[in-house]
């Protein structure tokens, strides 16, 4: 809507006005890593991160979260949905949101998580330092950014800072901006151009051409090959900015007639997540490792492509480093699918 320009000494005030308004998650800084949380002070603030532990989709699908509270009255659902600013949001975390938008309302509107999606404000920021296993450049790297309010990118002596909706731009008020000049924006789209081009990883092939491939590997030894020290712990699962499974439970109260159906976030790379419980005993239809293993490349860059128009990966990096085997990087696994 509107381009403008914050100075780096009106950030403090710009975000204290936020904190006034909303609770504001942030990226702040958890021993030599970053996480997003709910910031306490505007100096915990760190928009020079390079990756968050885990993805922002945190904010509004939580990795623990009730769904019905029931006694014998009946039940009660537990949508209680909180207004919050996610502020510093990287474009492509900002696009695996877009795409969790779509998983949960495409087919079957997730309540839950929309509610929470739809009472949060996002604004967006550069990446002013990449994550070592980034690979964002050359990953959806077309795909516009949707979904997000405004997008502040660092520029000399301070922000531009983009208004993309209502919502975004009710929020000029709450701090002291200028309207940028156009070198202003200029600079701005070199730096996020920048941030592409100089990802430290980078993946072969278009999108069209990496579903073509991987699918047609379906019977290929190489995921035997790359599985063979997975652990099944599904870290690069629950790190993921796209994935979205989860698993519901109940839990009884000592009364035996209250209790609670929560949902927690699941893994397809563990081997309980395709067992099911049949007429004639239980049945795991991904029994083997690199049965899982192939599963996750496959959702990646292929199944899901139909749905998302692309990949539903981001480039993030954030399953490289979060794999103790170091086998989960999609930019090393396709590259080398690609060659086959
Ligand atoms: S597969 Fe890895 S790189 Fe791609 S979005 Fe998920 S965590 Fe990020
Ligand atoms: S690929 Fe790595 S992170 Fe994923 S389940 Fe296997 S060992 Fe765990």
């Amino acid at each position: 809507m509107k381009q403008y320009f914050l100075t780096d000494q009106d950030l403090t005030a710009f975000v204290e006005g936020l904190m006034s308004k909303y609770p504001v998650l942030a990226p702040v800084a958890k021993r030599s890593r970053f996480v997003f949380e709910r910031l306490e002070s505007v100096d915990e603030l760190r928009l020079d991160y390079d990756t968050t532990i885990l993805p922002p989709k945190k904010a509004f699908f939580p990795a623990k979260q009730d769904l019905i509270h029931f006694d014998q009255d009946g039940f009660n659902a537990c949508i209680d949905p909180k207004e919050q600013v996610l502020l510093g949001v990287h474009p492509h975390d900002i696009k695996g949101i877009a795409m969790s938008d779509i998983f949960y309302s495409d087919r079957k509107v997730d309540n839950n998580y929309m509610a929470n999606r739809n009472a949060t404000i996002i604004i967006g920021s550069s990446v002013q330092n990449h994550y070592k296993h980034a690979f964002f450049g050359s990953i959806n790297a077309e795909r516009a950014m949707t979904g997000h309010d405004m997008f502040m990118t660092k520029i000399d002596g301070g922000y531009t800072v983009e208004t993309v909706s209502e919502k975004g731009e009710s929020l000029i008020a709450l701090g002291s901006f200028a309207d940028a000049t156009d070198e202003q924006v200029a600079q701005a789209a070199a730096v996020n151009k920048a941030a592409m081009d100089n990802c430290p990883e980078k993946l072969n092939g278009t999108a069209d051409e990496i579903r073509e491939k991987v699918r047609s590997n379906f019977d290929s030894a190489v995921w035997e090959e790359c599985a063979k020290d997975c652990f099944s712990c599904g870290s690069c699962n629950i790190v993921c900015c796209t994935c979205y499974c989860f698993d519901v439970q109940d839990e009884w109260n000592l009364d035996g007639a209250s209790g609670k159906r929560f949902r927690l976030w699941d893994a397809c790379l563990t081997s309980e997540f395709s067992e099911v419980t049949g007429p004639v005993g239980a049945e795991n239809f991904r029994e083997e490792r690199a049965e899982r293993y192939r599963h996750r490349f496959m959702r990646k860059a292929a199944y899901l492509n139909e749905q998302l128009g692309g990949p539903a990966c981001t480039g993030c990096g954030r399953c490289s480093g979060a794999c103790t085997a170091n086998i989960a990087n999609p930019a090393t696994v396709i590259n080398k699918i690609m060659e086959l």
